[in-house]
């Protein structure tokens, strides 16, 4: 090749990368990178579970890596202010949980906009809790741990993932049914939670089944109680509440995917199918049913499903924060 012929190769090679880096970001298939989901808890709680189950799934029908990223504390408000604050391209996502409904009107200071600065993308589960003990509690009922609760309140101690998160509102709901306030110490998730359980520093602990059911299979905890109407399939053995007495202790925690407010509708969209397909994976659905809990149909993982069920259970809970006056603040 003349060196005119080398020069002009080259100089048509460097137009062509120039052109292809300022291609538009509309112009170039979505996504064309990892993703990034955060996770507003701790590794190992039952967020974390739910997300690496759904992260897996989703990547494969993208056809990109979704690296899961921890970033607890505050009651899940520290991971979601990072999303709301992230770049609107679908790259960056977060998965929460109800704590997205009770967080608008628990937390009357926040740096970011909790329902404004969202987009949201589609429902993912609903989880049972089930109220667990460290495996030395002295009850073995729920009339008989109540009893216990009502005469040492003041030693036990109860462990939430902080103001707001599904541990938080599941414990004040069994403190105002007992009567009985007890100490709690917030956790950056119920990852961690879980250890001081099962290591006996904790006493007791409301926990989704996605965390539970195999701590309590393994005799690892007690269990006193699901939260549920009926009975579990996953744990079938363990009373509701209603049937252990306590009807009014009720909680099932809902789970979304958001991104930050701006992201374009077709890239919501994109990810709003894949999400879709990721909840009727055979594999996703078994390890769900494991773990006590199922997808949601398809038709409630969209974008408008979400949106419209996350704004009615905001105004379902302001009433019931705002009369118990439980502000984060
Ligand atoms: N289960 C936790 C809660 O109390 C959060 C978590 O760690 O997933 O809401």
């Amino acid at each position: 090749m003349s060196r005119l012929a080398r020069r002009a190769t080259l100089a048509l090679a460097a137009l062509a990368a120039a052109a292809a880096a300022a291609l538009p970001a509309a112009a170039q298939p979505f996504p064309s990178r990892t993703l990034t989901v955060i996770v507003p808890f701790a590794a190992g709680g039952p967020t974390d579970t739910v997300t690496r189950l759904v992260a897996e799934s989703m990547g494969r029908e993208l056809g990109q890596t979704i690296v899961v990223e921890n970033a607890g504390g505050a009651g899940g408000t520290i991971g979601a202010q990072r999303v709301a604050n992230a770049k609107p391209d679908g790259y960056t996502l977060l998965l929460h949980h109800i704590g997205m409904a009770t967080t608008p009107t628990l937390y009357r200071r926040l740096a970011y906009d909790p329902v404004g600065g969202f987009e949201t993308i589609g429902l993912v589960t609903e989880v049972p809790m089930t109220l667990v003990a460290k495996k030395d509690f002295p009850a073995n009922t729920l009339a008989e741990a109540i009893a216990v609760i009502r005469r040492d309140q003041e030693k036990l101690n109860y462990a939430n993932a902080g103001i707001g998160a599904a541990s938080h509102l599941c414990g004040l709901l069994l403190m105002k049914a007992v009567d009985a306030p007890m100490t709690t110490v917030p956790f950056r998730g119920t990852g961690p939670a879980m250890q001081e359980v099962i290591s006996g520093r904790i006493d007791l602990m409301c926990d989704q089944t996605t965390s539970t059911t195999e701590q309590i299979k393994s005799g690892a905890i007690k269990v006193f109680a699901t939260t549920t109407p009926a009975r579990l399939e996953a744990l079938p053995e363990v009373p509701t509440s209603a049937e252990a007495g306590l009807p009014e202790f009720q909680v099932t925690v809902w789970h979304g995917l958001y991104a930050p407010k701006g992201t374009p509708a077709e890239i919501t969209g994109r990810l709003s199918k894949a999400l879709q397909v990721a909840l009727a994976d055979p594999k996703l659905v078994a390890r769900f049913a494991e773990l006590g809990t199922a997808p949601v149909a398809a038709a409630m993982a969209t974008p408008e499903a979400h949106r419209k069920f996350w704004l009615a259970d905001i105004a379902k809970w302001k009433p019931i924060i705002q009369g118990a006056g439980q502000y984060a603040d």
